[in-house]
């Protein structure tokens, strides 16, 4: 197997009408053509403007279609090829994760544009490479499920089986790291799947509210499993082939530091648990670069809930993309800078 490297895309969000109200200065410049970004702290006149290279950068301007068509779309290929892939959203609550991720209605995401296409190329390929007639007739099949889980405080709850028991990650030879117990439904269509996606994000948030938590400190996973099932039929025999492979798309929590969350009992648990695990991410992704660099390190995948669900999804045979989502107003200067020095270190 050989190992990928993570790409790294960054996208600015345009400045809110409360920032422009209270005369927010930008601090950022986005350069798409070259994928760089240069920030400059405004507050302070000592500051060297900074510059990083990232795969993709997109500013305020850049529009959903544009980031699938570069981002979601040649995951969904691999994947449908048989090559595991990963997109996570990085950076601090109100950045633009979930609007990168997930989007509104009139203006959908990575989420759901990907299960748009994902039903239109499954069927595509279906029709391209079935064939009747012959000496030879070949059927081919997908089966895509889904399945939505959230992590908060490092434990897993299922976004599809509201009011279940709380999950926890196993290990077999037969069906490697799986989340046991875990709602896996079946889609037929696309809008199976977004009724998933709604009925998901509802509960996300009905949860955050009874248990007076903010959906901003938790990870969101949705997972698409695809498994496609090729049947060779000749007079002397049958072949089947199995493909399958999965996509993950992941909501990070807020990347706030914990020492600006309220430093009270369970919420600077809630704050440290959340740290732990972006740290953790950090951590093995950026081994995972060390070891596409050729290098031979350890990769940590067990210090925490996020990294031990996702590992047969980062590294080895997958693709994964981290999109760092930056706030443009200069008093964001320090987390912004701090989400870049994230987003460069997994590079
Ligand atoms: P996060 O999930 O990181 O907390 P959100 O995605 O909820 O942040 O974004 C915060 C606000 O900014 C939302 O009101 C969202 O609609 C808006 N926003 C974020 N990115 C963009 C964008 N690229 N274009 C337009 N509005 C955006
Ligand atoms: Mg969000």
């Amino acid at each position: 197997m050989v190992a990928t490297g993570v790409k790294v895309a960054v996208r600015c969000r345009p400045m809110s009408k409360r920032e422009e109200q209270l005369g927010s200065k930008t601090c950022l410049e986005i350069l798409p053509e070259k994928a760089q970004v240069k920030i400059m702290d405004l507050k302070n006149e000592n500051d060297d403007l900074k510059l990083f290279t990232f795969d993709h950068a997109y500013g305020s301007e850049s529009v959903q279609p544009q980031v699938y068509t570069d981002l979601g779309s040649p995951l969904l290929e691999r994947a449908l090829d048989g090559i595991n892939g990963t997109i996570f959203a990085y950076g601090q609550t109100g950045s633009g994760k979930t609007w990168t991720m997930m989007g509104i209605e009139s203006d959908p995401g990575l989420i759901p544009q990907l299960n748009m296409d994902l039903f239109k190329r499954a069927d595509e390929i279906k029709q391209g490479e079935s064939k009747e007639g012959g000496d030879c007739t070949v059927t081919v099949d997908f089966m895509l499920t889904a399945s939505y889980i959230e992590i908060y405080n490092e434990v897993i709850m299922d976004l599809l089986n509201p009011g279940g028991k709380k999950l926890d990650i196993r290990e077999s030879p037969e069906k490697g790291v799986y989340v046991q117990g875990v709602c896996e439904v079946v889609c037929q269509s696309s809008s199976d799947i977004m009724k998933l996606v709604k009925q998901g994000g509802a509960v996300r948030r009905v949860a955050a509210t009874q248990m007076n938590q903010e959906s901003s400190r938790s990870h969101s996973c949705f997972t698409i499993k695809m498994e496609k099932r090729t049947l060779e039929k000749t007079d002397e025999k049958t072949k089947t082939t199995m493909l399958t492979s999965k996509i993950n798309l992941v909501d990070l929590a807020g990347s706030e530091r914990a020492s600006k969350t309220e430093a009270t009992g369970s919420t600077l648990k809630e704050g440290a648990a959340i740290n732990k695990s972006l740290m953790a991410l950090g951590t093995v992704i950026n081994a995972l670069g060390e070891i596409a660099k050729g290098k031979s390190v350890h990769i940590p995948y067990r210090d925490s809930k996020l990294t031990r669900l996702l590992q047969e999804s980062l590294g080895g045979n997958s693709s994964t993309l981290m999109i760092a989502a930056l706030s443009p107003a200069d008093y964001n200067h320090s987390e912004t800078l701090g989400t870049l020095n994230y987003a460069k270190r997994v590079k």
